[in-house]
């Protein structure tokens, strides 16, 4: 997340990119003005001299009054209206249409001034200078070729006062033409060179050193670009990557190969996204891919499709990682389908690789909430879902462990009551339960929460009050009573020995029961670096141990029954 330093950061390199482009911007306007005032003062001038005759000339005054006014105006409101593509961008056929209006000036004063003899062609130095540092060097080239073919063809086909004279006027003029050429060429190289050099430098603090692609800082900027920009019929995703196990291969094969495979990593990334998609590091080993116009399916399979690559790319070192290989966890999310802010699609890609990574890592998940789904079938109101969400949040970032737990106890209820073959209402109502169970978590310590085993009696005691504080959180808020049951009683034993009411056997509500089961086996798997099936088998063999005595012996049975036909839920 952008926090207040970054913020504060970019907002600075905003003030130095404005300020620089409104200088470059003042100068040229500057420039235009003194040209248009020039020849203003060229049309006054003549006017003035006592040889001119107005009434002869009434056409080219008017003329020549009318363009520099109209010019004038352009300019002057212009001043006002400060825009930034005006100096940078590649030259539009508007820019095109204003030089050409400035060449007519030109002519039009020159030839109201006495063509060849005219003063006035010195009006083309400024028009090279304004070619020069608004679009570079061969825009001013052109600039400088145009002018000097205006004069050189008055030279020859206008106002020949006599041989001797029109001599030393082309001489003088050939001189001028050489001005403007190296003019041109100086200037705009150097105005080429210190565009070019701006914009390393730019790409080079938008960089990340160690991989060599984006940085977060682009990363930020880049994501606010593409969702501002983004209307009714267009989506941007986000895809969240975090390689599984690095602390576990930085400690192993030490922080330099770590680096080097971070960079591998990149190099992958890299090589696997189109044109357009942004690759970055978010920080760490965490990498963030952002796609433009891009669905969430879609993003499901380019995320799949990398995670693919990673898995079956060898990299150095790997066969001593928990899973034997080096993988990553991807979250997706989308904006604004999913989400709705740039916040809140950086949270949910967020929250989608926890899941990732909660279901024994190496997978791709997308955002996708039970919440919001009865939110969506009108089960819940926006304001309970909103503050249901804001717990659930307040627990995962206290404790990364209850979210993955939650998240894998509520898939398994998900099949469990399936094949339990409860009812459609039951079989919500017990992934909601599930979803609850411990939200009365969120008032300990996050100490005692992450110590988890070899609590001591004190401890002990604070835990076990989260069953009775999820019942007094939820049953303030009206729609979630049903749910208290699961919550409350979730800790319970078949055999009375649980907390916090002791009930016995059919006393237990059944769905709780149920609950109680998944939540046990799932806390048994999880204390595990990698679940393995090994590390299942020795979960089922102490529910089975447990049968009858923690747990409802028949629930047990089907339980155990559910994950030797599927083990793969989760
Ligand atoms: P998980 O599968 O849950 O993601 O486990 P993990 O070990 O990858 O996760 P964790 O976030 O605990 O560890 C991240 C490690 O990444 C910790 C840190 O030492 C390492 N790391 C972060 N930045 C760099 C870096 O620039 N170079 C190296 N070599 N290691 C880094
Ligand atoms: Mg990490
Ligand atoms: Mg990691």
């Amino acid at each position: 997340m952008e926090n207040s330093k970054q913020v504060y950061d970019k907002n600075k390199r905003q003030e130095y990119d404005n300020k620089r482009y409104e200088n470059v911007f003042k100068l040229i306007i500057i420039l235009k003005i003194m040209y248009i005032v020039l020849a203003l003062i060229s049309t006054f001038s003549t006017i003035k001299s006592t040889s001119f005759q107005v009434k002869d000339n009434i056409y080219m005054i008017s003329a020549i009054a009318c363009i520099i006014a109209i010019m004038m105006n352009y300019y002057l409101s212009w001043s006002s209206n400060y825009s930034k593509d005006r100096v940078y961008e590649k030259s539009k056929t508007r820019d095109y249409i204003e030089s050409f209006v400035l060449m007519i000036i030109f002519v039009l004063v020159i030839s109201a001034t006495g063509l060849q003899t005219s003063d006035y062609k010195i009006l083309s130095i400024l028009a090279v200078i304004i070619g020069a540092i608004q679009f570079g060097q061969k825009y001013s080239v052109g600039v400088s070729i145009c002018y000097s073919s205006i004069i050189m063809a008055i030279d020859l086909l206008f106002n020949k006062p006599s041989a001797e004279a029109s001599v030393i006027y082309l001489e003088k003029d050939i001189v001028l033409t050489a001005v403007l050429f190296i003019i041109s060429i100086v200037l705009g190289m150097y105005v080429d060179t210190e565009r070019q050099y701006f914009k390393e430098l730019k790409k080079v603090a938008n960089m990340d050193e160690l991989t060599g692609i984006h940085n977060h800082r682009y990363f930020q900027d880049a994501l606010t670009r593409l969702i501002e920009e983004c209307n009714d019929n267009t989506e941007v995703s986000l895809l969240f990557m975090d390689i599984d196990y690095f602390k576990h291969y930085n400690d192993t094969h030490g922080h330099q190969a770590g680096d080097l495979l971070l960079r591998e990593v990149g190099d992958i990334l890299k090589a696997c996204i189109r044109n357009g998609d942004i690759v970055s590091r978010y920080g760490g080993e965490e990498f963030a891919v952002i796609l433009p116009n891009t669905g969430q399916q879609h993003a499901i399979r380019v995320g799949e499709r990398i995670r693919k690559k990673i898995e079956e790319s060898y990299f150095k070192g790997q066969e001593s990682q928990p899973n034997k290989n080096l993988t990553m966890s991807i979250g997706v999310s989308t904006y604004p389908k999913v989400a709705n802010s740039k916040y809140d699609l950086i949270s949910t890609a967020d929250h989608a690789l926890y899941k990732a990574k909660a279901f024994n890592r190496n997978r791709v998940e997308h955002y996708h909430s039970i919440l919001d789904e009865l939110y969506e079938n009108n089960q819940v109101n926006k304001e309970v879902l909103d503050n249901l969400k804001k717990l659930m949040r307040m627990i995962n970032q206290k404790d990364k462990y209850t979210y993955g737990h939650v998240e894998r106890v509520v898939k398994y209820c998900k099949y469990f009551g399936g094949y339990l073959r409860l009812s459609p209402k039951e079989q919500i109502d017990l992934q909601i339960g599930a979803y609850l169970h411990d939200i009365g978590k969120f008032d300990i310590s996050k100490e005692v929460l992450n110590k988890r085993n070899n609590l001591n009696s004190e401890e002990f005691e604070a835990f076990k009050s989260h069953s009775m504080n999820g019942e007094i959180i939820i049953k303030e808020i009206e729609c979630l009573k049903p749910f208290i049951p699961m919550v409350k009683y979730h800790h319970e034993r078949y055999d009375g020995k649980g907390y916090p009411e002791g009930l016995k056997a059919e006393e237990i509500p059944y769905l709780a029961r149920v609950l109680a089961i998944v939540d046990s086996f799932d806390s048994m798997i999880s204390t595990e670096t990698y679940i393995s099936e090994k590390v299942k088998d020795s979960a089922i063999a102490s529910l089975l141990a447990d049968s009858g005595k923690a747990f409802d012996p028949q629930l047990v049975e089907l339980f155990v029954e559910m994950l030797n036909k599927n083990g793969k839920i989760v």
